[in-house]
């Protein structure tokens, strides 16, 4: 998901690099809650499959840690529970 440009300035300048890390190195390209794999179709939906990163523990974006954040599939429409 792009970041709004109203909320740019709260992330970190290498939010890119950080999130490169959460999708495909820790979380080793798929979604941490449903398995889905990045670029596949979805199981349920059918859609392609785009991970993002999510803020779920502490939801600021400049919170500083990839600890707080998990990747999540998103294919648009986004899949129920996803
Ligand atoms: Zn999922």
């Amino acid at each position: 998901m792009p970041i709004r440009p109203e909320n740019r300035a709260r992330y970190p300048k290498d939010w890119k690099l950080r999130s490169y890390f959460v999708r495909f190195v820790r979380a080793g390209g798929r979604c941490e809650w449903c398995g889905a794999a990045h670029g596949e179709q979805h199981p349920v939906t059918g859609s392609k499959v785009v991970l993002t990163t999510a803020h779920v523990h502490d939801d600021r974006p400049e919170a500083p840690s990839p600890e707080s954040r998990g990747t999540r599939g998103r294919s648009r429409p986004p899949p129920a529970g996803c």
